[in-house]
């Protein structure tokens, strides 16, 4: 039986339009009074060509036969060539008559036509499949046809199956864009930020719409278990799947995964290879009760992997599944796939990204914590240090005294940068922005380094506009900013140096400016320079001391304000940071 193409006839199309002219052609040529061409559709066969009167017509257009009673009737048929004739004598006197009986009055003699007489050419495809009929009624003569009425036939038989092949073609090529369109639909309305769910919810309508199916179940396993499942009915109705049938659906949707097939059920069609008798009718069961009359099972997996199940429903009486429409599953079972993977990958990112949230505010605490704990112990060590070397000792113990000291004051600097650090990065305690000007800020630093940098023999320069330089900031923390970049400077910059301040306004930006003619920093360390704790990979670099978070507190702190850190900087000839902040006004 065909497995083609259900549309619905098509009056408008083409290739009816030649059929038309075909049956017309037998009324005329061949000298019958009615001729029709049905096609295939399903286990249908419907007329959808027909020449004859408008009684006729009326009677015949559209009229869908079982193709079980065709093909029954057509056993008992003698064979013309590629006719067949049903003579009324050979058929069963409890026949289901189908078609139409003409009202007509049968002449005398042996070859005289019955009005239950049946004379048709079945119209088949090159492979053998039954594409349609071409049947007539009535001939002029009121006679049997004779050899030369038969080939006259016999030769629109092979026109009309070119016709019909035409006709199905364009339909299956119809239905594959409608299914394709659908599949687009699905992986268009799926974008990669969705999870799960979201696709699920997404997907439904869509393929509902694309199969013409009245409802839609769409599992997709998890790794723990049968995951999120969803039913949806085109009519809103809520239906509940029985947990057996869930189970069931799993476990055939890896079995049908692997064979790469997809399954129809329904009181008709009982037997789907993934599953039991029982199960079987367990489903058929369920279908008649939601009042479904079959489904089309689909897995949905990619590569070796079964992800999940979609099942599309069609009521009792509605077309079968064709084969173009359970290949197009079989491919949104892969599309599917895809989407639920990207969907995966969206979550386990996001779970990640929570996770490493959750890390680095840990991180923030233990850091406060820790530093602070330091910072009590290591003020009662300075202080008690001071009043040891106020009093009047040993060299050798006075000398062990001061490495104390710069063993703890430098203990101090690292527990003071460690509690800016959790400060700058604890998004709880964001900026409380204020106008501040830079150019105040860059001679209060100043006035506490420029004396030590002048003594190592380090020029140092302003630049700044006439109007002042204010940005929006926090006082505080740009002052430790330029503290931090003016100290580095000076610290990797040699005697002879330059450490040039500059401060300008850039359109809604406040520029503040560092540059050395020091050391400089390889493109390398460049990468990793706002790191904590990373210190550069250039031994005369790590010959002067430091703990590696300054440029991270700054770095840390622009970004709290909303701004951008920049460097420039050649090994060996000096480096510029440069920090953009929000313009005040
Ligand atoms: P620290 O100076 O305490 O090591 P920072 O975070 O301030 O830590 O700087 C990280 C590294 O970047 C330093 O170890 C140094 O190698 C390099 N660096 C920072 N500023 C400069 C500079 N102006 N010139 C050359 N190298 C620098």
């Amino acid at each position: 039986m065909s497995e083609r193409a259900w549309l619905g006839a098509d009056a408008a199309s083409p290739a009816v339009d030649a059929l038309t002219l075909i049956a017309e052609g037998v009324t005329r040529v061949a000298g019958f009074r009615v001729a029709t061409v049905g096609l295939v559709r399903g286990n249908e066969l419907e007329t959808v060509a027909v020449a004859g009167d408008d009684e006729a017509r009326s009677a015949l257009l559209g009229a869908r036969t079982p193709l079980d009673s065709i093909l029954a009737e057509l056993e008992l048929a003698e064979h013309w060539g590629p006719l067949r004739f049903v003579p009324h004598e050979s058929l069963p006197v409890d026949l289901q008559v189908w078609g139409w009986v003409p009202d007509l009055l049968p002449l005398e003699g042996p070859d005289a036509w019955h009005p239950m007489d049946a004379l048709c050419a079945p119209l088949h495809s090159g492979s053998g499949e039954m594409l349609g009929m071409l049947s007539m009624d009535l001939p002029d003569d009121g006679r049997r046809p004779g050899p030369e009425a038969q080939r006259v036939l016999a030769a629109y038989a092979d026109q009309a199956t070119r016709a019909a092949l035409l006709a199905l073609e364009r339909e299956q090529l119809a239905e594959q864009v409608r299914l394709a369109s659908a599949a687009r639909q699905i992986v268009r309305d799926a974008p990669a930020q969705l999870g799960v769910e979201e696709v699920l919810a997404a997907s439904a309508d869509a393929l509902m719409q694309g199969f013409r199916a009245v409802g839609a179940w769409l599992q997709i396993f998890a790794d723990d278990g049968l995951g999120t499942g969803r039913l949806v009915a085109a009519d809103g109705t809520q239906v509940a799947l029985p947990g057996r049938l869930v189970r069931t659906a799993e476990r055939s949707a890896r079995a049908s995964w692997a064979a790469q097939r997809v399954d129809v059920v329904s009181r008709e069609h009982l037997q789907a290879p993934a599953l039991s008798a029982r199960e079987t009718s367990e489903i058929v069961d369920f279908l008649d009760e939601i009042r479904v009359g079959s489904l089309l099972f689909v897995p949905i997996g990619a590569a070796h992997e079964a992800l999940g199940n979609l099942v599309l429903t069609r009521l009792a009486g509605a077309p079968g599944w064709t084969a173009a429409e359970r290949e197009a599953a079989l491919d949104i079972g892969h599309d599917l796939g895809r989407v639920v993977l990207n969907a995966r990958s969206f979550e386990r990112e996001h779970r990640m990204v929570e996770e490493l949230r959750a890390l680095d505010s840990y991180k923030g605490r233990l850091i406060a914590t820790v530093s602070h704990e330091l910072k009590n112990p290591l003020t009662a060590i300075v202080g008690h240090l001071e009043i040891l070397q106020d009093e009047p000792t040993d060299p050798a113990v006075s000398a062990s005294v001061d490495a104390i000291d710069r063993g703890a004051r430098r203990l101090a600097r690292v527990a003071d940068d460690l509690l800016l650090l959790a400060k700058v990065g604890d998004p709880d305690h964001p900026v409380v922005p204020r106008p501040v000007d830079l150019a105040d800020v860059v001679a209060d630093v100043l006035a506490l380094q420029e004396h030590s940098l002048t003594r190592k023999g380090i020029e140092v320069v302003v630049e700044k506009p006439e109007e002042p330089v204010v940005a929006m900031a926090e006082a505080e923390e740009i002052e430790r900013l330029v503290t931090n970049l003016v100290s580095n400077a000076g610290k990797y910059t040699p005697s002879g140096g330059r450490v040039t301040v500059c401060l300008a306004v850039e359109g809604d930006e406040a520029v503040l400016e560092c540059t050395d003619t020091g050391l400089g920093i390889s493109a390398e360390d460049q990468e990793q320079l706002f790191q904590e704790f990373f210190r550069s990979t250039n031994p005369l670099a790590l010959a002067q001391p430091g703990t590696g978070l300054g440029l991270s507190i700054v770095h840390r702190i622009v970004s709290r304000h909303g701004g951008r850190t920049e460097v420039e900087s050649r090994l060996g000839e000096g480096s510029t940071f440069r920090v953009r902040l929000p313009v005040a006004g």
